[in-house]
């Protein structure tokens, strides 16, 4: 999502600026958190988390200029999550990636302090209450994004993709990017990248996945263009850990 300013992860449009045209960037549930371990409240009233991806329809992939997203047909409930602490099932739209240059920073959120080189944002909104996904997109409890760890490197893919471009991107089952246990934490947070709206209910997965080489290369064809010249470096596209300002972040495993 990009809002009226131009914004990006450089030193002078970067995540440290954002406030100036965005001033929720220092509001009281701002995202990425840092999570404390050892702080997480364990909830047994939480339920499993019941991801329903089994026919999805994936439509595209783009390079939006601040990340590579692939969307989703969202007409109807079929491809969503339920359970968790949601009362309402949550559509996929979208989903997209953060990383770095380095295998030492990449990931949004961080566990006790350690940062992961990847984070993969599945984005999905509340259509039992809202019409359309800008509307949840702007309503405290619109939106529900499953974030997942990575170990692998993905920076490389991009390097081939240019800004703007669109593929069409079908049949890829985002099911192969979960974990097998879906541990999580949860809390209520925001949008990562301006606007920043507070309209986030967070799924943060305990378990990291590694990304396998075949699904890496499935994505390295797609992204293929062949124009050389408008190729950008789009690395390091994370925001850092924001204050926690009281808020408690919920377990649905014991620790
Ligand atoms: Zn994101």
């Amino acid at each position: 999502m990009t809002g009226h300013h131009s914004w990006g992860y450089g030193q002078a449009d970067g995540p440290s600026e954002w406030h100036k045209a965005y001033p929720i960037a220092q509001g009281n549930r701002q995202s990425p958190i840092d999570i404390d371990s050892a702080r997480a409240v364990y909830d047994p009233s939480l339920q499993p988390l019941v991801i329903s991806y089994e026919s999805c329809t994936s439509l595209s992939i783009s390079n939006t200029g601040h990340s590579v997203m692939v969307e989703f047909e969202d007409t109807d409930d079929r491809t969503a999550i339920s359970g968790g602490p949601f009362q309402n099932p949550f559509r996929l739209k979208q989903f997209h990636f953060h990383w770095g240059t380095t295998h030492s920073q990449g990931s949004e959120h961080t566990i006790d302090g350690k940062p992961f080189p990847c984070e993969l944002h599945l984005v999905h909104w509340n259509a039992r209450k809202y019409a359309t996904f800008g509307e949840a997109a702007a309503a405290p409890d619109g939106l529900a994004v499953v974030g997942v760890f990575l170990e692998v490197r993905i920076a490389k893919i991009s390097v081939f993709f240019s800004q703007g471009t669109k593929a069409q991107f079908r049949g890829f089952n985002p099911k192969c990017l979960l974990p097998t246990s879906l541990d999580y934490w949860t809390y209520l947070g925001s949008l990562t990248t301006p606007p920043l709206n507070e309209s986030v209910t967070w799924i943060v997965l305990k378990e990291p996945i590694r990304i396998s080489v075949k699904q890496l290369e499935k994505f390295r064809m797609l992204l293929f263009t062949g124009e050389e010249d408008q190729r950008i470096q789009m690395a390091n596209n994370f925001r850092p850990p924001q204050p926690l300002k009281g808020r408690i972040v919920r377990a649905s495993f014991k620790a």
